[in-house]
C-alpha cells in the first residue's frame, strides 16, 4: 500500500528565490548545469567506453537529474530543449533488447551504477513531461537488467567493485521502485524486494552480507556498516525510502530514519557533510583532526538528498535544519564562486582546491555533476505542502505560489536578507480569506525567536514547526526574528577546540583577514569575564573551563565588518583575548571571521582558512601550509581549475 508523504515538494515553476541564494542557484544553472557539453555524457553509452573499469556512464544521469531540477525551477524553453536533446541522445544508444549500458560486457565495475543513473534521468524527464515513450524506454532498460540479474541469475550483490561490497550496483533499487510507482507493474516491486533480500545473505564479497536494513535498525554506526563508502551507501537508503513510499512497510522507513540519525550523530561535521577519502570515518568525533580528503562533494549532495527524502516522509524539521546547514556551508563552500565547477573535497582547515578533471572523456568529475543535484533541491523543499497548508522551511527573499487543497492560490512573498540579517517578513496575497495552517520552521539553534502575525506576538519553540491555524486574509503579514547571536560550538569530546556559528552559518578564520602574529589568542565568549585586581591594578581574564547547558550555548558578540574582501559574503569581527601571562598586559583583540563558504574562496595556496579554533590559538601557526597534499596526495603539483576544458 502506498503511503502519503508528510510533506510534498513545491510545484515546478512555483518558486522564485532572490538575494544571495538566488544568485548562487542562477550561477549553478547558467554557468554550470545548462552550460555543460552534455553530448559528451552520451559518448560512454554510444562507444561503450567503461569496460576497463571507468565510470563514464554515471555522468549522463547525474547531470540530467540536476538539469531536470533546474528545469523544475526555471521552466524556460531553452532549458526544455536541452532536456529534450539529451534524452533523445541517450535513447538513441539503447540496444534492441532494451540494454542501456556504457559497457560491452554486463556487470563491469560501474556498469549497473551507470545504468541506475540513466534510469533516474529518464524517470525525471517523464515526471516533468509525461512522455510515455521515455518511461517505456526506462522500463525496457530495467527489464534487461532484471533479465540478467533477477532470481537465479547474477546477484547484484556480487557485481561491481568488491571493495565497495556492491553498494554501487545495489543502489539501482531507487529507480526500480520509481518505475513500479509510475507503471504499477508488480515485476519491478518483486525485483526490488528480491534485491533487498540479497542484502541479508552472505555473498562472494562479504561473508556477513551487506545488511543495510538490519544494521540500520540496530543503530550500527555508519562506519561499521558494509564498506563504509558514504555516497553509495546513502544512495542505497534513498532507494529504501522509495520502497517505503511504495509499500508502506514500516521497517523500511525505520531503517532509513535510523540510518539518517546515525549519520547525523556519528559522521556529519559542523559544516554539514562528512567522509574522509570518500568513506565514513567517525567524522563527528574526529573533525578537529587533519583528515585526509575530507567531505567529498558527492557525500554532501547525497546527504542533502537523503535529508530531503526523510523530511518528505516524516515531516520532522530536524532534516530541514540539517539541509540548511549543509546548504550555506558545505554545499556552497564546494561550489566555485561562478558556479561552473566544484571542489572534490572540502576541508575544515587548509585551503580550497577545485576538483581535478577526473574523467577527461566527459570533461568532468563525479563531484562536479553531483554538487548541483544537492543545491538544486532547494526550491523543492523551500516551501512544501502538508494536508493542512503551506510549510515554510527556507527563509530567503522571493515569491512562492502555493495552491491550497480548495484550489485557492496563495502567493507567499518573503522579504529578508536572512541569514545575513535576522528579520524575515512573509506577506500573503490571496483573492479571498481562507482557513488553513501555516507552518514556519523554527530552527533548533534559534533559542529566542520572535514571531508576530499582523503585529501580534505568537509563542514558538526551537526545533519545531510553529503551526498557525486561522483564517488568513489577503495582505496578512508575518514577521519572524531569528536568534542570530554568535554561538560557540564545542568540538565533540574536545573542549580545546571551539568554533563559532551564527544562525546556520559556520564562521571561519581566513588568512586574507588574519595576518600571522606572535600572539596566543583565546575566544572571548560570554563566560569569560574581566576581573579587576585592586592590589595589582590590573584587569585580567582567567580562561576557566566553560560550563554550558544543552540548549544554552556560550555566546560570542559578533560585529558586522564595514568592509569585506571581494567575493566574501559575510564578515564579522569576533572578540579574542590576548593573554601573555596569568594577569598582566591582557588585552581584548578582535579577529575577522568569514562565512565558511566564502573562507578560502580565492582557491589559491595563499588563501588559507580554519574553522576549529584551538584554545589558545597561536596566530603564527593558525594556518597549515601545503594542506592540499592531504587532498590530492597523488599530485606532484597543486591542482588548478581545468580552465582549458570548455564546458
Ligand atoms: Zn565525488
Amino acid at each position: 500500500m502506498e503511503t502519503r508523504d508528510a510533506l510534498i515538494s513545491a510545484n515546478p515553476g512555483a518558486v522564485e528565490i532572490g538575494g544571495y541564494l538566488g544568485e548562487k542557484l542562477d550561477a549553478c544553472i547558467r554557468n554550470g548545469v545548462m552550460a555543460a557539453d552534455f553530448a559528451c555524457y552520451i559518448t560512454p553509452f554510444r562507444d561503450k567506453t567503461d569496460d576497463g573499469g571507468e565510470w563514464g556512464g554515471e555522468f549522463w544521469g547525474k547531470w540530467f537529474t540536476s538539469a531536470a531540477l533546474a528545469y523544475r525551477y526555471q521552466s524556460t524553453e531553452m532549458h526544455r530543449q536541452i532536456l529534450d536533446q539529451a534524452v533523445e541522445g541517450l535513447m538513441s544508444t539503447q540496444e534492441a533488447d532494451g540494454r542501456l549500458s556504457s559497457c560491452r560486457q554486463d556487470f563491469g565495475y560501474w556498469d549497473v551504477w551507470g545504468r541506475k543513473y540513466a534510469l533516474l534521468g529518464m524517470i525525471a524527464y517523464y515526471d516533468l513531461t509525461g512522455k510515455e515513450e521515455v518511461l517505456q524506454a526506462a522500463a525496457r532498460a530495467a527489464d534487461h537488467l532484471i533479465a540478467i540479474a533477477g532470481p537465479g541469475k547474477t546477484k547484484l550483490t556480487e557485481t561491481g567493485l568488491s571493495v565497495l561490497e556492491a553498494l554501487a550496483s545495489c543502489s539501482v533499487l531507487e529507480p526500480v521502485v520509481l518505475l513500479y510507482q509510475r507503471s504499477g507493474d508488480e515485476k519491478y516491486l518483486d525485483f526490488a524486494r528480491y534485491l533487498v533480500s540479497l542484502w541479508s545473505e552472505p555473498n562472494r564479497y562479504t561473508s556477513k552480507g551487506i545488511r543495510l536494513l538490519e544494521d540500520a535498525l540496530a543503530g550500527v554506526a555508519p562506519s561499521k556498516i558494509s564498506s563504509r563508502k558514504g555516497y553509495e551507501m546513502m544512495s542505497c537508503y534513498e532507494g529504501v525510502c522509495e520502497l517505503y513510499r511504495a509499500t508502506g512497510e514500516q521497517q523500511y522507513l525505520d531503517a532509513a530514519v535510523r540510518f539518517g540519525q546515525a549519520v547525523r550523530e556519528k559522521e556529519i561535521m559542523i559544516v554539514g557533510s562528512g567522509s574522509s577519502a570518500e568513506l565514513w570515518c567517525d567524522g563527528a568525533a574526529r573533525q578537529t583532526m587533519m583528515l585526509e580528503q575530507p567531505m567529498e562533494t558527492c557525500v554532501t549532495a547525497t546527504w542533502v538528498k537523503l535529508c530531503y527524502q526523510l523530511l518528505r516522509l516524516t515531516g520532522d524539521p530536524v532534516w530541514a535544519d540539517e539541509m540548511e546547514i549543509s546548504l550555506y556551508n558545505a554545499l556552497l563552500g564546494a561550489m566555485l564562486p561562478d558556479g561552473n565547477w566544484w571542489a572534490y573535497f572540502s576541508p575544515l582547515v587548509g585551503e580550497r582546491i577545485p576538483s581535478p578533471l577526473q574523467v577527461p572523456l566527459v570533461k568532468s568529475s563525479c563531484c562536479v555533476v553531483n554538487g548541483p543535484r544537492g543545491l538544486l533541491t532547494v526550491p523543492a523543499w523551500s516551501v512544501m505542502s502538508s494536508v493542512s497548508g503551506p510549510v515554510v522551511n527556507l527563509y530567503a527573499s522571493g515569491n512562492w505560489k502555493y495552491t491550497l487543497a480548495s484550489g485557492l492560490q496563495v502567493l507567499i512573498r518573503q522579504e529578508t536578507q536572512y541569514p545575513e540579517a535576522d528579520t524575515v517578513t512573509l506577506q500573503l496575497e490571496q483573492a479571498e480569506a481562507a482557513f488553513y495552517t501555516l507552518r514556519l520552521r523554527i530552527p533548533a539553534w534559534s533559542e529566542n525567536t520572535r514571531v508576530e502575525v499582523n503585529g501580534e506576538s505568537v509563542p514558538c519553540k526551537p526545533g519545531r514547526y510553529l503551526e498557525i491555524t486561522r483564517v488568513w486574509h489577503d495582505q496578512d503579514r508575518i514577521t519572524l526574528v531569528l536568534d542570530l547571536r554568535g554561538r560557540v560550538v564545542m568540538a565533540p569530546g574536545d573542549c580545546n577546540h571551539m568554533a563559532v556559528m551564527r544562525g546556520p552559518v559556520v564562521l571561519a578564520l581566513d588568512s586574507r583577514a588574519a595576518a600571522p602574529e606572535k600572539l596566543n589568542l583565546w575566544l572571548l565568549h560570554d563566560q569569560m569575564r574581566w576581573k579587576h585586581d585592586e592590589q595589582l591594578h590590573v584587569d585580567y581574564v582567567v580562561p576557566e573551563e566553560p560550563a554550558w547547558e544543552a540548549g544554552h550555548p556560550l555566546r560570542v558578540e559578533l560585529t558586522p565588518c564595514a568592509t569585506k574582501a571581494e567575493g566574501v559574503w559575510m564578515a564579522f569581527e569576533a572578540p579574542f583575548l590576548y593573554r601573555p601571562t596569568h594577569f598582566f598586559n591582557q588585552q581584548a583583540r578582535s579577529l575577522v571571521l568569514y562565512d565558511y563558504a566564502s573562507a578560502g574562496n580565492a582557491y589559491s595556496e595563499e588563501n588559507l582558512f580554519r574553522v576549529w579554533l584551538p584554545q589558545p590559538l597561536f596566530m603564527n601557526a593558525a594556518f597549515p601550509q601545503g594542506a592540499w597534499r592531504v587532498l590530492y596526495y597523488s599530485s606532484e603539483e597543486r591542482p588548478q581549475p581545468p580552465q582549458a576544458v570548455k564546458r
